[in-house]
C-alpha cells in the first residue's frame, strides 16, 4: 500500500504541491525526484513537508502513525473534517488503487485529503484549511 503523505527523502515520489490557500493540489500522475529536487528543497527555509505532499510505500508499524490497525493520520482527519465536507468532490488521484488512506476510509479519506498537510506546525492547527499528521 502507497503511503500518500511520507517525508521528502529518497525512494519517495511527489504528489502534489501546497497552494496559497493551504490546500494540496495533486499532481495527474506523481513525480519522481532526483538529487536537483532534494539539494533544491534542501536549500529552501521551509521543509519540503510544508510545501508539496509525497508517496512512498506505507511502512505500517514501522510509522510512528500506525495505530496497529491502519493509518492514525487518516482516521483522524476523517473524524475531524469528514462532516464539514460530505459533498465535496473526490479529487482526481493516480494512486487511489494503492492509497492506504482510500483503503483504510474510502470515500471519505479523498475528500479531506487535499486538506492534509505532511509537516505542520503548532499555529496552522488552528487554521481552517490546516490539518497535520500531529493532530
Ligand atoms: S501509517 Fe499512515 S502516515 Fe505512516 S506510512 Fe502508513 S499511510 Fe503513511
Ligand atoms: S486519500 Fe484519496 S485523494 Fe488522497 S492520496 Fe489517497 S486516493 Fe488519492
Amino acid at each position: 500500500m502507497a503511503c500518500p503523505s511520507s517525508d521528502c527523502k529518497p525512494g519517495a515520489r511527489l504528489l502534489g504541491v501546497r497552494q496559497d490557500d493551504g490546500t494540496i493540489a495533486l499532481l495527474p500522475e506523481p513525480l519522481s525526484i532526483d538529487e536537483a529536487f532534494f539539494e533544491k528543497v534542501a536549500a529552501h527555509p521551509v521543509a519540503p513537508e510544508r510545501r508539496f505532499r509525497f508517496t512512498n510505500k506505507c511502512v505500517k508499524s514501522g510509522c510512528g502513525q500506525w495505530n496497529g490497525k491502519g493509518c492514525g493520520v487518516i482516521e483522524n482527519v476523517v473524524k475531524l473534517f469528514a462532516e464539514s465536507h460530505p459533498q465535496a468532490p473526490l479529487p482526481h488521484c493516480a494512486i487511489r488503487k494503492t492509497c492506504r488512506w482510500y483503503h483504510q476510509e474510502g470515500n471519505d479519506a479523498c475528500r479531506v485529503c487535499t486538506f492534509v498537510v505532511t509537516d505542520v506546525l503548532e499555529e496552522d492547527i488552528n487554521m481552517p484549511s490546516r490539518t497535520a499528521e500531529t493532530l
